[in-house]
C-alpha cells in the first residue's frame, strides 16, 4: 500500500456512519467545525446496514431506540412496531442523513486501517486501508460495540458444497431459504431473533445450541395511531423518564427486593413483565436486587426455566433449552424474541445440544458433532462479535510516543470514563468501554456520549487550549471504580461477551459500567462542572 497525498486538513475526523458517527456529524457541524467521517460500508447505518439476517429487529423499544435531540424528527417520524425492524430502522438512519443534509461530510466504502497521533502538532493522521490519508484534531471513534464479527473457526468449512452466512454479514439481496435443510450456529440475540423466521421459510432447520440462555418475550405489536399521538403529545417526558431509568429507557422499575415479597407476589410480577403489557428488558426490572442477590436472580432463571418447559412440549428439547444454574439469568445478554420456544414445538425444527456433543467438522454435506452427522444445504453463524475492542484494536491506533492502543490494551481496555484515553489525546470513543454503554438505551447513551464530547471541545477551543488528555492516574481511579461496582454484581459470573470470554485468548475484563446511565451521567456531568476535572488541557 502506497501512502497516498493528504487531503484538505478537518478540525474532525469520525470513523463510523452509524447512530453514534451522525449524530456526532450533525453536532460539530452545528459548533462551525470541519469534519470528515468515514465509513466502511457503503451506506450509513452501522450495525443496522450490516445485520440483515432475518427477523433482525431492535430489543429496545424503537420510541425510545431513536435520536432524541430533534424535537421536529421525532415529532415527523412514525415508527411501525413496538420493535421496529432492521430496515425500518435503516430507513430512519438514512433520513436522518438525508434531513440533516449529512451526507457530503461522509466518505463511504472508506476503512481506516491506522490513526497516529503527532505531538508536535496535536493532530490526528488518519491512514485508510486504501492508502488514503487524513488530518483532523479531534479523532472521534463511532466504530460500535458490536461491529467485527467473530469468524467462523470451525475445521472443514471450506470443504462444504452449500452456502454458509454470518449473522453479521448477510447478503444486501436476502437468502431464499424455501426448501433448503439449514443449520444454524449460536443461540444469543441473533440466533434467537432468527429461529422463528427461518424455520417458517425452510424445509428443515436444526439448531446448534452450545450455552442455553435466557429469552423473554418482546410482546411485539404494531404502533396504533393512538399509541403514537399520545407519545409524541408526552415525548418530553418519555424521554426525562427514560434519562433517570438506569438503562435510559424508562421501563417502570420494581424497587423492592425479590426477598421481600410474598411467593404469590413475586410470581405475579413475573408474570406480569412477562405477558402483553411488560415484555422484553423490564423482566430484568422485576426487583432491584436480581442482579445483585443471587436468591433473587435464582427465583427470575426459576421463572423462566418455568415457561419453557410450559412451551415447549418435548421435554428432552425443553431441558436442553433451560439455561443451566452457572449461568445467572440476564448476566449473559438477556435475549429478546417472538416465537422463540414454540419455534421447538414444530415438526421441522430439531435442537442439538453441542455443549453435550461438540461440533467436530463442517463436511462437504453438513456437520458433525461427536454424536453423528447432520446432512445440511445452508449453515448460518450467529456465533456473535469481538465486542466492544474489538473496532478500536482491529485499527493500528498510535498515541503520543507512538505507543500503540493495542500494547496498551494487551490485558483488557482501560479508559478514563469510558470515552478518553490516558495517552492518546484528543480523541474520544463514544459508547465504549467503561461507559453504560451496551448495558443502556445505546442510542441514549450516544447522545449523552456526543453532548459531553462535543461540550468539551467547544470549551477547550472557547480558551484556546489544542489538546485534551486524560491523566493516568484518573485512569486508573476509574478503571477502578469500574470493576469495583462490575464485582458488586452477578455479571462477571457469566461467561459473556461483556467480559471478553466469547473470544478464545480475549482477556477477561468486565467491560461495561454497571452503576447506570443516570449515575454515570451524573459523574460525567460533575467532572465538566470542575473544568473537565482529570484531563490535561494545553
Ligand atoms: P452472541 O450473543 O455472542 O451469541 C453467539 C452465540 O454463538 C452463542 O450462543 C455462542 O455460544 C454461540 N457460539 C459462538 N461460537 C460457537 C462455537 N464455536 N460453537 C458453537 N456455538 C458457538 O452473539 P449475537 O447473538 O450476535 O449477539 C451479540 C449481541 O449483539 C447481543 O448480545 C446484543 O447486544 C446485540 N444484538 C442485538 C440485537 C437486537 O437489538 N435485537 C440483535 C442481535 C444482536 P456460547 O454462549 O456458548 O458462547
Amino acid at each position: 500500500m502506497t501512502p497516498q497525498k493528504t487531503t484538505a486538513p478537518v478540525d474532525m475526523i469520525i470513523v463510523g456512519a452509524g447512530f453514534a458517527g451522525l449524530y456526532q456529524l450533525y453536532r460539530a457541524r452545528r459548533m462551525g467545525l470541519s469534519v470528515k467521517l468515514l465509513e466502511a460500508g457503503d451506506g450509513v447505518g452501522g450495525t443496522w446496514y450490516w445485520n440483515r439476517y432475518p427477523g433482525a429487529r431492535c430489543d429496545v423499544e424503537s420510541l425510545d431506540y431513536s435520536y432524541s435531540f430533534s424535537e421536529e424528527l421525532q415529532q415527523e417520524w412514525n415508527w411501525s412496531e413496538r420493535y421496529a425492524p432492521q430496515a425500518e430502522i435503516l430507513r430512519y438512519i438514512n433520513h436522518v442523513a438525508d434531513r440533516f443534509d449529512l451526507r457530503k461530510d461522509i466518505q463511504l466504502e472508506t476503512r481506516v486501517a491506522s490513526a497516529n497521533f503527532d505531538d508536535a502538532s496535536a493532530r490526528w493522521t488518519v491512514i485508510t486501508e486504501a492508502g488514503e490519508r487524513f488530518d483532523g484534531q479531534y479523532l472521534i471513534m463511532a466504530t460500535g460495540c458490536l461491529s467485527i464479527p467473530q469468524p467462523p473457526d470451525f475445521k472443514g468449512l471450506e470443504t462444504f458444497k452449500g452456502d454458509w452466512y454470518h449473522s453479521a454479514n448477510w447478503p444486501r439481496e436476502g437468502v431464499d431459504f424455501a426448501g433448503k435443510r439449514v443449520g444454524l450456529i449460536g443461540t444469543g440475540s441473533s440466533g434467537v431473533q432468527m429461529t422463528p423466521v427461518i424455520a417458517e421459510q425452510a424445509a428443515h432447520l436444526t439448531v446448534f445450541q452450545r450455552t442455553a440462555n435466557f429469552s423473554v418475550p418482546a410482546q411485539n405489536e404494531p404502533l396504533t395511531e393512538a399509541t403514537l399521538a399520545h407519545v409524541k403529545a408526552h415525548y418530553a417526558e418519555r424521554r426525562a423518564l427514560g434519562r433517570e431509568a438506569v438503562t435510559g429507557q424508562f421501563l417502570s422499575a420494581n424497587d423492592k427486593s425479590a426477598l421481600e415479597v410474598s411467593d404469590e407476589d413475586r410470581l405475579k410480577e413475573f408474570e406480569f413483565r412477562w405477558r402483553g403489557a411488560g415484555g422484553g428488558f423490564r423482566m430484568l426490572r422485576a426487583f432491584n436486587d436480581l442482579m445483585r442477590n443471587p436468591i433473587a436472580n435464582q427465583y427470575a432463571g426459576d421463572f423462566v426455566r418455568g415457561k419453557i418447559r410450559a412451551t415447549v412440549k418435548d421435554p428432552v428439547k425443553a431441558e436442553i433449552l433451560c439455561p443451566k444454574p452457572d449461568l445467572p439469568f440476564g448476566t449473559k445478554r438477556l435475549c429478546v424474541d417472538t416465537h422463540y420456544y414454540e419455534t421447538f414445538n414444530r415438526d421441522n425444527v430439531d435442537l442439538v445440544d453441542v455443549k453435550a456433543h461438540p461440533i467436530t467438522e463442517i463436511t462437504p454435506t453438513g456437520l458433525r458433532t461427536t454424536q453423528g452427522h447432520h446432512e445440511l444445504d445452508a449453515i448460518v453463524f450467529a456465533t456473535g462479535f469481538d465486542a466492544m475492542t474489538g473496532a478500536l484494536l482491529a485499527m493500528d491506533i498510535r498515541g503520543t510516543g507512538g505507543q500503540s492502543l493495542r500494547e496498551k490494551w494487551a490485558a483488557g481496555p482501560r479508559t478514563y470514563l469510558g470515552v478518553s484515553i490516558a495517552g492518546f489525546p484528543n480523541l474520544f470513543v463514544i459508547a465504549g468501554p467503561g461507559s453504560p454503554s451496551v448495558l443502556s438505551n445505546v442510542v441514549h447513551s450516544i447522545e449523552t456520549h456526543v453532548d459531553w464530547i462535543s461540550n468539551f471541545i467547544e470549551h477547550s477551543r472557547s480558551r484556546g487550549t489544542r489538546r485534551i488528555e486524560a491523566e493516568q492516574a484518573h485512569e486508573d481511579q476509574w478503571v477502578d471504580h469500574v470493576n469495583e461496582v462490575a464485582n458488586q454484581t452477578l455479571y462477571p459470573v457469566g461467561n459473556s461477551w461483556y467480559l471478553g470470554a466469547n473470544m478464545p485468548g480475549k482477556p477477561r475484563v468486565f467491560m461495561p459500567y454497571v452503576a447506570g446511565v443516570p449515575a454515570y451521567r451524573r459523574i460525567i456531568e460533575g467532572v465538566a462542572e470542575k473544568n473537565y476535572e482529570g484531563f490535561a488541557q494545553a
